[in-house]
């Protein structure tokens, strides 16, 4: 069975051929050495020097075109639509889970948010190589101490004649040390809260930026995360992105894209759970049978296809909305609520159906795990999301255009 059949009403034949590519480039170039990375992850060294296969991977995506999937041609982009990000994003995360987060990070948060705020300088400055992928981009909202609470932090970026003075340091921060571009939210004005935080495009080259990796990472070992410091960092003027005060906008209009990558990657764990899952309760057998034909092993795969159809409905529902210029911050939080607690749940019910063997890494079903959890942590914890749906149906909170939508998707004026 073609578990990515049915969606006719959302995806085109050219998604189809795109969803072709993507997977042959995954389990072909990065499938084979996957484990190998994984563990090499687990060790003490994590900087770009000793994670050799990050930067050549993180190269074909851009070559591909997968970095710049939905962003007009004029802009280095490919000229798809905000369908074709699911697509990418489910088929990288079919095979590991750091594929996608460059995906969400560099597109998703980074990239798109140029597309959306900025200036045709900066779109042609920094959109137009990060969209061909040579430059990679991170989105740097995190602090020590503060995460979902992200008004409250602590950088400052001080006013001087034609520049700021960033001060600050961000962790938990996906490329940390592989980015060449930060979108960077600091506070101009510390007194108004929320409505002083200002955004700006500041390049790791520049005097004062440094990074560390963080180590002992339960999941992503194959990817890169650290924090970054800013040091006194002289940025122009003309790097920020938006107003002053309207930092905070654009970083939560950020998040919109971000999560609905992590939402789509979410949904290509569960079926590459659902696969593992059906693959090895065909071929295990106790009691004279496949375990496929004991009923509590049916259960969970039946309750896997029902996590993986339903993630996949409500992405594509958010990412039809998108195409559309239509507001979809309630849409797009609810999939990744549902996708990313799913697919912890569909990876840990992998782990139960291969019994002891799902339990070391000769298969890849606690990889499913370890990297699932951390979905339900970033870009807005499951709390988060659940506080934002109950506001929603409340009323509390509505959906109303506010000038934070992505550009609708134009073929004609994008191809
Ligand atoms: C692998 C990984 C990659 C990441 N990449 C990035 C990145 O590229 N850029 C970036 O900026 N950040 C990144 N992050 C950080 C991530 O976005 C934060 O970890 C997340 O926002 C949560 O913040 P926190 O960890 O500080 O948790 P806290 O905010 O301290 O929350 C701790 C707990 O309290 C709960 N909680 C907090 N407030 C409330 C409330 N009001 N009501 C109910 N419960 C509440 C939370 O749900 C959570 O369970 C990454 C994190 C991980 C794990």
């Amino acid at each position: 069975m073609d578990l990515t059949a049915g969606y006719e009403m959302f995806l085109t034949d050219e998604h189809a051929m795109l969803r072709q590519t993507v997977r042959q480039f995954a389990e072909k170039e990065v499938a084979p050495f996957i484990r190998a990375w994984d563990r090499s992850g687990a060790e003490q060294h994590e900087g770009p020097e000793t994670r050799p296969h990050i930067r050549p991977v993180l190269k074909r995506m851009g070559e591909l075109g997968f970095l710049g999937i939905c962003l007009p041609r004029r802009y280095g982009g490919a000229g798809m639509d905000y369908l074709a990000l699911a697509v990418v994003c489910e088929e990288l995360e079919r095979v590991d889970s750091f594929l996608r987060v460059v995906m969400s990070v560099h597109t998703g948060l980074n990239s798109l948010s140029l597309f959306q705020w900025g200036s045709e300088e900066q779109k042609q400055r920094y959109l137009v190589p990060q969209a061909r992928g040579e430059q990679l981009a991170g989105y740097c909202l995190t602090e020590p101490d503060s995460g979902t609470d992200a008004a409250a932090m602590r950088a400052t970026a001080r006013r001087d004649g034609d520049s700021y003075i960033l001060n600050g340091e961000k962790t938990w921060i996906s490329l940390a040390d592989i980015a060449d571009n930060f979108l960077v939210m600091a506070k101009t004005d510390p007194e108004r809260g929320a409505r002083g935080i200002s955004a700006f495009i500041v390049e790791r080259r520049w005097p004062g930026v440094s990074s560390q990796p963080i180590h002992g990472k339960l999941g992503v070992r194959a990817g890169n995360t650290g924090s970054v410091i800013f040091q006194d960092v002289r940025v122009p003027a003309a790097n920020r992105l938006g107003e002053e005060g309207e930092g905070f906008k654009i970083a939560m209009a950020a998040l919109d894209n971000g999560r609905y990558t992590v939402a789509a990657g979410a949904t290509g764990l569960i079926q590459a759970s659902l696969e593992a899952s059906l693959r090895y309760a065909r071929e295990r057998h106790t009691f004279g049978k496949p375990i496929a034909e004991h009923q509590l092993v049916k259960r969970m795969l039946s309750h896997m296809v029902r996590k993986l159809d339903t993630s996949r409905l409500l992405v594509y529902r958010a990412g039809w909305m998108k195409n559309r210029g239509l507001r979809n911050t309630r849409e797009t939080t609810l999939a990744k609520w549902h996708a990313t607690v799913s697919s912890f749940e569909c990876a840990d019910d992998a782990i139960q159906i291969h019994g002891a063997y799902g339990y070391s890494d000769e298969y890849p079903v606690e990889r499913y795990l370890r990297n699932a959890r951390g979905a339900v942590i970033y870009e807005g914890t499951r709390e988060l999301q659940e506080l934002l749906q109950a506001d929603f149906a409340l009323g509390y909170r509505i959906n109303p255009p506010l000038r934070c939508e992505l550009p609708a998707y134009d073929p004609e004026a994008w191809g």
